[in-house]
């Protein structure tokens, strides 16, 4: 990890909401004793079928995060969501009824996500599960990324590549033609050094994300770091990290 560089905010952690083992509170307690900025609570859309939050939820969490505002205004707290993309039009699991609880969306491919079409959603699932099968799917990954992007207004892209190849040029140009951050993962392998230094010359920005499941991962961003720099990505191109 170098020292120079202080990661001030961690926009991609779960909850007992989805899949994470803490409640929000604890997150947030986790993210001031790591001495973060800003902490977003971002957990599954609700049209991932294994664990994403209850549709009717989100109102709750709401209010929760709200409460949370007033009992530590040490920290700025955030309610996102990590949405599914759920097909190649790029129909991601959000709707006006909900929109207006967050703060920010947040988007990425998920194999347990409901497909809008069903029989080519599993398909895209299955032949993205199978190895031998991936490159079968890259064009169509590559669509539902770009096409999330265009038709929703997504903060951050999250685990670009990961799950589904994809061709990660197109997905980087869309990012930045729709000003959306990429997201460096800790928890995922993507983006990966070898993805950076492929889109190393295209004016995109990153964000990392811990994508933490546990309190204590909240912060913890070094996979992530360790990737960024072994690629050369340029350190004031990561809009999380700060140069101290
Ligand atoms: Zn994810
Ligand atoms: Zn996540």
């Amino acid at each position: 990890m170098n020292n120079n560089l202080k990661v001030v905010a961690d926009y991609h952690t779960h909850t007992i909401y989805s899949d994470g083992k803490g409640t929000i509170e604890q997150n947030v307690k986790s993210a001031i004793d790591k001495g973060l900025e800003i902490i977003g609570i971002s957990d599954h859309g609700y049209k991932h079928m294994g664990f994403g939050v209850k549709y009717n939820l989100f109102e709750k969490m709401r209010y929760e995060i709200d409460l949370m505002k007033e009992k530590y205004p040490q920290i700025k707290i955030l309610l996102g969501v990590e949405c599914n993309i759920l097909d190649d039009r790029g129909n991601i699991d959000i709707d006006d009824k909900i929109l207006g609880y967050f703060d920010y969306v947040m988007a990425g491919y998920h194999f347990g996500s409901m497909p809008t079409r069903w029989t080519r959603g599993m398909r895209n699932h299955f032949n993205n599960y199978f190895k031998p099968l991936k490159s079968l799917e890259k064009a169509y990954n590559t669509r539902a990324l770009v096409n999330a992007m265009r038709n929703n207004d997504i903060f951050v892209l999250t685990h670009p590549g990961d799950k589904g190849d994809v061709d990660i040029i197109e997905v980087a140009k869309a990012a930045q033609e729709t000003k959306t951050y990429m997201e460096i993962n800790s928890h995922h392998k993507n983006l990966s050094i070898e993805q950076l230094r492929l889109i190393k010359n295209i004016d995109v920005e990153y964000i990392l994300g811990s994508d933490s499941h546990l309190p204590n991962h909240v912060g913890d961003f070094t996979n992530a770091l360790e990737r960024a720099i072994s690629a050369g990505v340029d350190i004031d191109k990561i809009v999380n990290v700060r140069r101290v």
